[in-house]
């Protein structure tokens, strides 16, 4: 089916930033809100399975998500060590070891758990900071009109590293 892209495809107007980052925060792809993004809790598709957008959309790109993650934490032990500094000032003496365990245990599991909230956090800053170019716009619909599978498998088992880099510019010499 051959993809008929119009002016209005370049000039794709872009959704307010307070929904893009609601979907994120909510595990959605910022750019259409579809929610089955991931095929793990760990692992997010390439793509859309619905709009098309590349969710890897160049190198480095983890980078943000992982610094995401650890504000997220630190923000989140920085209020429980204040709420702990509060809550021993009424009871002194009391024991350090309970609060350390609870840190240490947030610590561990609220990155894993606060990993794909982060990923498409993250996803839709990098929307907003960065739109997407009409090349992108152009593959994600061509993506879409193929049909992406959204419900089986992944088509191709190259471990996603083929389709990275294909948009090649041709020589210039
Ligand atoms: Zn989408």
């Amino acid at each position: 089916m051959p993809i008929h892209l119009t002016a209005d495809d370049a000039r794709e107007p872009p959704p307010d930033w307070k929904r893009m980052l609601w979907r994120g925060f909510t595990r959605r792809c910022p750019r259409c809100g579809e929610r089955r993004v991931f095929r793990t809790w760990w692992s997010i598709k390439e793509r859309c399975p619905r709009c098309g957008m590349a969710f890897i959309r160049e190198e480095g790109y983890f980078t943000g998500v992982y610094l995401l993650n650890l504000a997220l934490v630190l923000a989140v032990l920085f209020v429980m060590a204040i709420a702990f500094a509060i809550w021993l000032s009424e009871n002194p003496g009391a024991s350090l070891v309970p609060a350390l365990l609870v840190g240490a245990l947030v610590a561990v599991v609220l990155p894993v758990v606060g990993y794909p909230f982060a990923r498409t956090t993250w996803a839709a800053l990098d929307l907003l900071m960065t739109p997407m170019e009409l090349d992108e716009i152009a593959e994600a619909a061509a993506i879409e009109v193929d049909g992406f599978p959204a419900d089986d498998g992944p088509p191709a088992d190259d471990g996603g590293l083929a389709g990275d880099d294909d948009v090649e510019p041709d020589a210039d010499d």
